[in-house]
């Protein structure tokens, strides 16, 4: 099987990216990457900083001054990966609904975007990585060989956000992640955009093993 060096996978808030893009990237001995989680750190160091989700300029700076440091989980605590943010263990914080709410705000700003993005495309072009996010297809890595954008409905999406919420914090209100869910879609909705050759999978209906099995299917096919 000739395993394309970069896979991309976008798409929205709960459509099981990161669960996916972790599977794929261990049945691959590729390195997993969730560009979701720049955003997320800078936002929360904006939010240490008390910087106004509005001031682009002062964003801009902040992510070019901001070291963001994402590695294997070095803590046996659920954590997929753990996230350092100037150094400082933040890979629970950048979860937090205080973060969740500022994080889409802070990500709208070509400032901060150019900056993040620079470094994402660093990391993808090292090959042997599965890359995960929102524009990663379309706009980061527009040249990997091969693209998947996640579709699920707001119901499914909303379903499995509220389950990841409650194994790691043992309660989750299904009606408050919806919303959340709802506000995010409007708020990403031009960030994210499938790359037109990319390969759209239907979620709905599938297990994360499923679709790690349709990904591998295509890829002995192409
Ligand atoms: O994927 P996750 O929910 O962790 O992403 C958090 C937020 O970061 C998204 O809601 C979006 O606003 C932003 N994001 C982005 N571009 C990406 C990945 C995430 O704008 N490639």
């Amino acid at each position: 099987m000739d395993v394309p060096s970069v896979i991309t996978i976008d798409g929205p808030a709960g459509a099981g990216k990161s669960t996916l893009g972790e599977l794929l990237a261990r049945r691959l001995g590729y390195l997993y990457f969730d560009t979701g989680v720049m955003y997320r750190a800078l936002a929360y160091a904006a939010s240490i900083a008390q910087i106004d989700q509005d001031d682009a300029d002062t964003l801009g700076q902040l992510a070019e001054t901001t070291t963001i440091e994402v590695s294997p989980p070095h803590v046996e605590d659920g954590r997929q990966y753990t996230v350092l943010v100037d150094g400082h263990d933040a890979t629970w914080q950048i979860r937090r609904p205080e973060v969740e709410g500022l994080v889409s705000a802070v990500a709208r700003h070509p400032q901060v975007r150019q900056v993040l993005r620079q470094r994402q495309r660093q990391i993808g072009q090292a090959g042997r990585v599965v890359m995960v996010g929102r524009d990663v297809g379309s706009v980061v890595m527009p040249d990997a060989p091969l693209k998947i954008f996640l579709e699920a409905s707001l119901d499914e999406r909303a379903r499995r956000r509220t389950a990841e919420v409650n194994a790691r914090e043992g309660h989750a209100d299904q009606q408050r992640v919806r919303a959340d869910v709802a506000r995010r879609d409007a708020l990403d909705r031009h960030v994210m955009q499938p790359a037109p050759d990319a390969l759209i999978i239907d979620c709905d209906p599938l297990t994360p093993e499923q679709e790690v099995e349709l990904i591998l299917a295509h890829i002995r096919r192409i």
